[in-house]
C-alpha cells in the first residue's frame, strides 16, 4: 500500500544547522497494516509521516502509495488516500464554528464537494451517522460550536472527519499527547476502532509506550532518521514494556 524506497531528507544542507532527518529509509506497509513509530525526539518519526502526506518532499528515494507514484507530488494531490491527525485538536478545526459546519468546512477541504454545499439535510445526516460511530452522543449536539467541547471530544470528531471521504491511510502523530490521561485513553481506542472497522492502513506516532504495545500490528522504533527495529506478528506481541523502554538509550 505504502513503500518507500531509500527516502532521504536534509534539512538546512550546508549550513551548520544541516540535519539528517530521514537516511535512506526503505520502508514497505502493506494494506490494513497499523503501524506504531516510536523514538526520541528528532528521530525523524514526524519527518517520516510528511515525506507520506506530501507536505516534505524527500531528497532522493521513491514513494509510491496503492501503487502509483507520488514521491513529487504536492500534499492536496494525495489527500484523496491520505488522513491525517495531529497532536492539537484545536489546529484542524475552527472553536467559534459549530461541529456541523466543522464538518462542512472539512469536506470543502477536500473532495466530495458536492455533499457540502450549503446546509443541505443529506450532509446532516451523513455527519449525525458518521459521528454516532463514536457513541459519545455528540450527534445531538452538532449545533454546538466546536470549542465548547473537551480536547478529547474535539480530537475524536477529528478523527471522524478524516474517514468522511473514504480515504485509504491515516496518520496519526501524537494524537494524545496533548489530552489528559482520560481523553487520551477514550481517543486511542476510537482511534483504534475506526481504523479496524474501515480497514485503514494506518501510521500511529506516539510516546506512550502502553499505547505502542496494545495498539498496532506492527512497532517501528527509529534512531537519527534511521529504522532501527521492525516488530510485528507475535515478535510484537510478545515485547514487554521494560524492553521496548531500553529500546530508547
Ligand atoms: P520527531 O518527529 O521524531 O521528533 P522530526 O521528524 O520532527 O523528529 O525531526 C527530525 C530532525 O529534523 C530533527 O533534528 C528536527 O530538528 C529536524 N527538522 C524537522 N523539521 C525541520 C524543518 N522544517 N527545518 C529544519 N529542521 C527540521
Ligand atoms: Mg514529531
Amino acid at each position: 500500500m505504502i513503500d518507500l524506497q531509500n527516502i532521504n531528507k536534509t534539512y538546512n544542507k550546508g549550513l551548520a544547522t544541516e540535519t539528517v532527518a530521514l537516511n535512506n529509509i526503505t520502508l514497505n506497509i502493506a494494506a490494513g497494516e497499523f503501524v506504531v513509530v516510536v523514538g526520541s525526539n528528532g528521530s525523524g518519526k514526524s519527518t517520516l509521516l510528511n515525506c507520506i502526506a506530501g507536505n516534505s518532499l524527500p531528497d532522493s528515494g521513491n514513494i509510491t502509495i496503492d501503487n502509483n507514484e507520488v514521491t513529487q507530488l504536492p500534499e492536496y494531490k494525495r489527500s484523496i488516500y491520505i488522513s491525517r491527525i495531529f497532536q492539537n485538536p484545536a489546529l484542524g478545526t475552527a472553536p467559534e464554528l459549530s461541529i456541523l459546519e466543522n464538518f462542512r468546512l472539512a469536506s470543502l477541504r477536500t473532495k466530495k464537494k458536492g455533499l457540502s454545499i450549503g446546509t443541505s439535510k443529506p450532509f446532516e445526516n451523513i455527519v449525525k451517522e458518521k459521528i454516532s460511530f463514536l457513541k459519545m452522543g455528540l450527534e445531538n449536539s452538532i449545533s454546538k460550536p466546536m470549542g465548547s467541547l473537551s480536547g478529547g471530544q474535539r480530537q475524536a470528531l477529528t478523527l471522524v472527519m478524516g474517514i468522511m471521504d473514504d480515504c485509504k491511510i491515516m496518520l496519526l502523530d501524537e494524537p494524545t499527547a496533548a489530552l489528559d490521561p482520560r481523553s487520551s485513553i477514550l481517543v486511542m481506542q476510537k482511534a483504534n476502532d475506526i481504523i479496524a472497522t474501515h480497514q485503514l492502513t494506518a501510521l500511529l506516532v506516539t510516546h506512550h509506550l502502553k499505547d505502542a504495545l496494545q495498539y498496532g500490528s506492527r512497532l517501528l522504533m527509529m534512531k537519527e532518521g534511521v529504522i532501527t527495529k521492525d516488530y510485528s506478528g507475535g515478535e510484537k506481541q510478545n515485547l514487554k514494556l521494560e524492553e521496548l523502554a531500553m529500546l530508547f538509550d
